[in-house]
């Protein structure tokens, strides 16, 4: 049998897709520019169904016709140089994938160009770590809809499966559609990381409490609404001793500089260009950038004064008041996410379907949750929501916990605990519940120094004061 489909890259991720879509009953090519690992891979397995080469040319020839082959390489340069190496050996109608965390828009470009030269090209996102790489991510898949049906079933035996079975994979739409929701996916996953750090600093700092207790009181948010991955491995990783031998918690041991690969970036920045309010990824983007700032936070710490008054609390409500701040905010962040994605799809001619996307984020991706179930089913309800605070749903969580959001804002600027999180997911709330904004005094601003117009609330038309003439 020739391998239906190949993998180029052997690092860990294309690795361990390769073997993920041998475990489902097929022969797979491989191949890495760096020939010993390939060489690896196949000593490593030798009862797997694995066809190595050596040369891209021998690679693209052991293939089935029309041929599939998923790149698993660094994205950028790389990207491109892989492509540009097996471009000369493949045939119209050939399936070529991305599966890197590339930038939508080089994913749009390399379409536009390969489909002249009648290569399909799929740009997907894959979620899920080299663990869910291996044993199910979560997939984000783009490009032609033709080539995708090419692809579809084996991706759908690749990719997680949801609780009621369904494959965590869905054709997204045309172009750099699946990397821009992938991108979206991992802003999203800046927001919730961000949420859970601020909990856990709150109960640290602010309530006192020791790593231990924390760990219990994540275990057990664990088992209601905040059920998913990142609390799970939040509450495991709490547990955790010194590995190098004391006995202290290894949280407290690691540095506190949060490094990016630069998605959450892309995020803020596309939600700049579009017009978006995406204030709760972007603030969990420069939380990362201020705690790389590790020097001058120390020095300043000696310095500036921390607030001088203590703040009174009864502790075990103040801890529900904590969860309630962390689920209303993680609503404020996706329902600004998906409200991203719903201009996008505009801007970009995409036919976003969001409860679909909502239902493969459910399994195998770093933000599975079980609250996605209820976003699922907002969009299901109505395809056409303005905003997921408009559910039912979500509305009335939003009416119950709002107050536990504000105790809690109130409580930790008092005490001098950083909440950019939690600040701008409630000053969010408020200026989208807002009918009045002072954005009136704005364009009064703008039109005194600038002629720049207004419009009025209680006539049709552009105006312009007369600022510079007496009344
Ligand atoms: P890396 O991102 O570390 O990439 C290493 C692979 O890229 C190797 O196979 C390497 O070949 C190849 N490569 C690099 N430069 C070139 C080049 N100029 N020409 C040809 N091949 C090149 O590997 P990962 O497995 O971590 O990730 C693969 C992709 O998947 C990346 O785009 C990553 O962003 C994405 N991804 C990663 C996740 C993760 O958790 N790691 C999760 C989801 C997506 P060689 O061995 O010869 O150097």
């Amino acid at each position: 049998d020739k391998p239906q489909i190949g993998v180029v890259g052997m690092a860990v991720m294309g690795k361990n897709l390769a073997l993920n879509i041998e475990s489902r009953g097929y022969t797979v090519a491989i191949y890495n520019r760096t020939g010993s690992k390939t060489e690896k891979v196949v000593s490593d397995h030798p009862e797997k169904h694995l066809v190595p080469s050596y040369t891209i040319e021998d690679f693209v020839n052991s293939l089935e016709k029309p041929r599939r082959i998923m790149m698993m390489v660094k994205a950028g340069k790389p990207t491109d140089a892989v492509i540009a190496e097996l471009l000369p050996h493949l045939d119209k109608g050939d399936v070529l994938i991305d599966g890197g965390n590339t930038f939508f828009e080089d994913t749009m470009r390399r379409n536009a160009e390969l489909d002249n030269s009648g290569i399909n090209f799929i740009g997907t996102g894959v979620s899920g770590g080299e663990l869910g790489a291996l044993e199910g991510p979560s997939m984000m898949p783009g490009g032609q809809k033709e080539a995708y049906d090419l692809v579809a079933p084996i991706f759908e035996k690749m990719a997680a499966k949801a609780e009621d079975g369904a494959p965590c994979v869905t054709y997204i739409g045309p172009n750099g559609a699946g990397h821009y929701v992938k991108m979206i996916h991992n802003g999203i996953e800046y927001g919730d990381e961000e949420l859970i750090d601020e909990s856990y600093n709150l109960l640290r700092n602010m309530v006192g409490l020791s790593v231990d207790e924390i760990a219990d009181i994540f275990s057990e948010w664990n088992k209601g609404e905040l059920d998913s991955y990142l609390i799970d491995i939040t509450a495991d990783i709490l547990t955790r001793k010194d590995d190098l031998g004391s006995d202290k918690p290894i949280v407290d041991l690691i540095m506190d500089k949060g490094g990016n690969k630069g998605t959450g970036k892309w995020s803020s920045q596309n939600a700049l260009e579009l017009g978006v309010p995406q204030s709760l990824i972007t603030e969990s983007v420069y939380a990362r950038y201020i705690s790389v700032l590790k020097d001058e936070r120390v020095a300043a710490s000696k310095v500036l004064p921390k607030p001088e008054g203590k703040v009174s609390f009864d502790k075990d409500e103040v801890i529900e008041k904590i969860r309630q701040a962390l689920y209303f905010s993680k609503i404020m962040s996706y329902a600004q996410g998906f409200e991203q994605m719903k201009v996008a799809a505009k801007h970009y001619d995409w036919d976003l379907q969001f409860g679909e996307i909502a239902k493969i984020w459910r399994a195998g991706c770093i933000i599975r949750a079980r609250f996605l179930q209820n976003i699922t089913d907002a969009f299901d309800k109505d395809p056409e929501l303005d905003n997921l605070l408009l559910d039912d749903y979500f509305k009335d969580i939003a009416k119950k916990y709002q107050e536990s959001v504000r105790d809690i804002v109130g409580l930790a600027v008092k005490a001098g605990v950083p909440i950019p999180g939690f600040a701008s997911a409630i000053s969010y709330y408020d200026s989208y519940r807002s009918a009045v904004l002072p954005a009136n005094l704005l364009q009064a601003q703008r039109d005194y120094f600038g002629a720049h117009t207004y419009e009025r609330v209680d006539r049709e038309g552009t105006y312009h004061f007369p600022w510079y003439e007496e009344q």
